[in-house]
Parts: C-alpha cells; structure tokens; sequence
C-alpha cells in the first residue's frame, strides 16, 4: 500500500512539505538519504531566514517592505530572477512565522555580531540544527513515516507524472511526490565539470570546500534533467564564501567563517590583491568573495591584517598565522616577501586619512592603487600582523528545475499534476546569481509549503489510498 504523498528529501523544504502535507489530511513518507544523526541536510547550518515586513515584529525591528526585498534581490541577481516568484517568495516571509513557531521552532533577537541583519532577518534559537529537530518531532507527531538512509536513485515518470521513486531494489508508491533533495554542491565531479579548466590549466572545483552536508550529490537533479523536465539556472551558479583553508571538506559550516576581509587587504599566491576589500557591508560583501578566489592561482588568498582590525570582527575558530613584521609574515605563509612588501607598501601609501568607521560605509579610501579599497582602508602598520588563508566555501548550487506558483515540475512548459519540487532543487528560479542573506530559507520555507499543499490537495483529489 503506498502513501499519499511521498516527500524526498530532509531539510526545511521536505519537512515544510510533509507537515503542511500530513496537516491538510494527506499520509505523508518522506525519504532521507542520510542516517538520522546527519539529517537536516544544509538547513541543519542555518541560523536565519528574511522576512518582509512593513512595521516590527517580534524579533525584527523598523520594517523591511516588499518593495525593499525586491530591489535587494534585484540587484544581487542582476535581473536574473523571476519577479512573480520572487515576490511570492517575499510575501511568504511576512506570514510563515507563526506557523514555524506552532511546529516548535523559536526565534531569537540577531547578536550584536550581526547587526547588519537586525531588521531583515529573523534569527532562529538554537541555530538550524534546532529547526530542524523541531520539525522532524512535529512530522513523527503527525504520523509522518520518516525513513533514513533512504536515498532515492530514480523515479518513475508517466507522461510527466509521478508513479514511483526507486531505493536500491525497492520501489515506492505515491499518488504525488515532493522532490526537495537539495542541489549538486556536495558532487566534486559535478563541480568539476561545470567549472572546468581554467587559463592556467587548473581545475579550480578541485579546490573548492562543500560549506555543508555531504548528501547533496544531486542524484536526482540529474536524473529529472535526463527525464527531460525543465532545467532553471547555470550549473557554475553557486552561493560562494570565502572559508578558512583548513575547513574540513564538507560540513564545517558557519564556524569556518573568516570576516576580517573588510578590515585589511586580500592578496592572492602572487602576493597581488585583487579586488576592493572594502566594497560593501557583510550581507552583500561575503557571497562575492568565494568566487573572487575561485579565480586566483591556486584558488587561495590570505586575508591580511594588523593589530587595529583586532576586536573588530568575530573571531574565526582557529588561530591566523602570526608574525611581528610584515616580512616575516609573507616568509611563514609563503608568499614573495619582495613582491608582497611592495603590494603593501603600495597600498598604505595610496590610504587616505578618514573618519573610520565600521558600522557605516566610512570616508576611509585610498587614491592612486588599483583595485582601489573605497571603504575602511587603514594603514596596515602595527604589529603584530595576521594572515588567514581562505578558498572557496560551496554553499549550495543554483541550477534546478524550473517551476510555477504552484511548485509543480514542468515538462516542456506543462506542469506536472502530481510532481512538485521545494528548496535548492528550485531556489534558481528566483536566485540567478548572487545573493542576500537568508533568503534560502525564505525560498524553501515558501515553496516546501506550497508543494506540500498542492502534493496533499493532488492526492485527496484523487480520493482511495493508492
Ligand atoms: C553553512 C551554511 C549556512 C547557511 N546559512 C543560511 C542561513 O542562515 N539562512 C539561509 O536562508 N540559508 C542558509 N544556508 C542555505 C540553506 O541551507 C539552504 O538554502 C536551505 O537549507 C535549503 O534547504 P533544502 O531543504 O532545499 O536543502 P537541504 O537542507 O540541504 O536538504 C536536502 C536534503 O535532501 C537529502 N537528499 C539529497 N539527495 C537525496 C536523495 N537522492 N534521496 C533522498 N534524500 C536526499 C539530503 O540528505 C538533505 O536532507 C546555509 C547553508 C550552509 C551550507
């Protein structure tokens, strides 16, 4: 006897899926591929999700309106977004929290780590890890069937609809699926091939880092591609931090975050910066700043300070390399001591002097060195100095499946009637490229509870269990 609604996948967008599923009356399994102590996929990372809202709320101050968000995520995908889906993603934000809250999860007022965020995003108590457990607890109470170490290989489709996923040698019925199992980022060959062979003759994917859960290997997103359903997005579209270099390669999530870019200068292998450290604030600044590395030699920087940046940035987890003169620094970190003193010895004579302050995008530039630093350039003259080595942090990939307002899977332009997809596996039809910070969760929460409405009202419909 099948389900009703079969959900695959086990982050916030399948567990949004299966509890508003089970919630309008529907049966409910839903497939993880991991074992229980690695469920959650990258939700289990999280800490926050954006909201729009037009006066405060609970933990959000002043307000973020609709048309706010919209030009946010305008310019960060640089139009490449669709609007309608956007702004219903938007809209949702503004109304999912009491009902997260009814399924356990609790909010909490940012830390003052991340006051950039205050007002836009709601922070969740206990981080993603909570989140999730919360909802997995809230599914078992509904009767959802949870199973484990459940990776689905491939489905059956009929005429673009959904008959069967198969599990090793098992197969499982369902009136209708969700698909929310994530994108590709935790595939390296995948990654590799779609970034190829660079100039240099490297193959910068082999040097990238997985931010989070291994199990995203975008099994099924390549099999419902070969199945012929509609693609959204470009598979070297990605959200790219730049991570500490000795983050483990998969899941060391937030705590491999190195955020003292601002306050100093960023140089390559070459001992050359790259790129203007003090363009924007933290939100908009650090998804930039994996693919800027991604494009050196080597796909390593160091990020360079002195003892003024100290006390000013959250402290990363394991200790920088640590030296008392400049020179020193560039010997132990390996770099041409020559051509490193000349980059800052070129860059501290270009400072001008300015009000500094990190709160505002401050007066502090340079003149007269390229890549210009248009705010929060000081001087980088007391010792001790610091370097921390970064690469590129896979967060998740944006390459998908197209989809609707409905959520439905399409198939050459016709929407499914019982196949929907939630989360990474579509977040591309609303984020091209670029990013703003914790909107992932914003797309899962919106289209994991549509999916799982249109999944349960599909299967009701079709009245007897199948
Ligand atoms: C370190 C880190 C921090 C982040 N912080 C934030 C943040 O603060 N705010 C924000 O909005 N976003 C954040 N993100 C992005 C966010 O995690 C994602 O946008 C969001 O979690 C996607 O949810 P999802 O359910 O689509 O994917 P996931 O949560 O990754 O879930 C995918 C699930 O599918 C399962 N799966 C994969 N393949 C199969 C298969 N073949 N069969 C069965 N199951 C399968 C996986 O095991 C996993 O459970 C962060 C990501 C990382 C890595």
């Amino acid at each position: 006897m099948g389900t009703d609604v079969l959900v695959i996948g086990g982050g916030n967008a399948a567990l949004c899926a299966a509890l508003m599923a089970a919630e309008a009356g529907a049966s409910v399994t839903l497939l993880e591929a991991a074992p229980r102590e690695w469920r959650g996929g990258n939700s289990g990372h999280t800490r926050n999700l954006r909201c729009m809202h037009d006066a405060p709320q609970d933990v959000l101050v002043d307000a973020y309106p609709e048309e706010e968000f919209w030009q946010d995520l305008l310019k960060v995908t640089g139009g490449i977004t669709n609007e309608k889906l956007a702004r219903l993603t938007i809209r949702a934000s503004s109304t999912c929290r009491d009902w997260m809250r009814q399924h356990g999860v609790h909010f909490q007022p940012p830390l003052s780590g991340a006051l950039h965020v205050a007002r836009t995003n709601a922070f969740f108590m206990g981080g993603g890890k909570a989140l999730v457990n919360a909802y997995y607890r809230s599914a078992e109470k509904l009767g959802v069937q949870i199973r484990y170490n459940a990776p689905v290989e491939r489905l059956e489709i009929e005429n673009g609809r959904f008959v069967a996923a198969w599990v090793g040698n098992e197969r499982i019925t369902a009136k209708t699926c969700v698909l929310a199992a994530g994108g590709f980022e935790s595939n390296r060959e995948w990654l590799r091939e779609a970034w190829g062979q660079n100039e240099r003759g490297e193959w910068p994917a082999d040097n990238f880092l997985i931010r989070g859960t291994r199990f995203n290997q975008g099994v099924l997103l390549k099999h419902m591609l070969a199945q012929g359903a509609d693609p959204i997005g470009d598979a070297t579209q990605a959200h790219m931090v730049a991570i500490d270099a000795r983050a483990p390669l998969y899941d060391g999530g937030i705590c491999t975050r190195i955020d003292c870019v601002s306050l100093g200068v960023v140089v390559n292998t070459e001992a050359q910066r790259f790129y203007d450290e003090g363009e924007d604030f933290w939100p908009k600044r650090y998804a930039i700043w994996g693919r800027l590395v991604a494009q050196q030699p080597g796909q390593t920087a160091y990020s360079i300070i002195d003892s003024k940046a100290i006390g000013r940035f959250m402290p990363p987890v394991f200790d920088g390399v640590k030296a008392d003169t400049l020179p020193e620094l560039a010997q132990k970190i390996g770099l041409d001591v020559d051509t490193f003193m000349q980059t800052l010895n070129d860059y501290n004579a270009a400072c001008r002097p300015g009000t500094f302050d990190h709160t505002t995008l401050d007066d502090c530039h340079t003149e007269g060195v390229s890549p210009a630093k248009t705010h929060w350039a000081r001087t980088i003259d007391i010792g001790p100095f610091y370097a921390y080595a970064v690469r590129p942090g896979v967060t998740f990939t944006y390459l998908g499946l197209e989809t609707d307002e409905t959520s439905a899977v399409r198939f050459g332009g016709v929407p499914s009637d019982n196949l929907f997809v939630a989360g990474e596996m579509m977040a591309g039809n609303v984020l091209g490229k670029g990013y703003t910070a914790g909107v992932g969760m914003s797309i899962g929460t919106a289209f994991g509870r549509i999916a799982g409405t249109q999944a349960a009202q599909a299967a009701l419909r079709q009245g007897a269990p199948a």
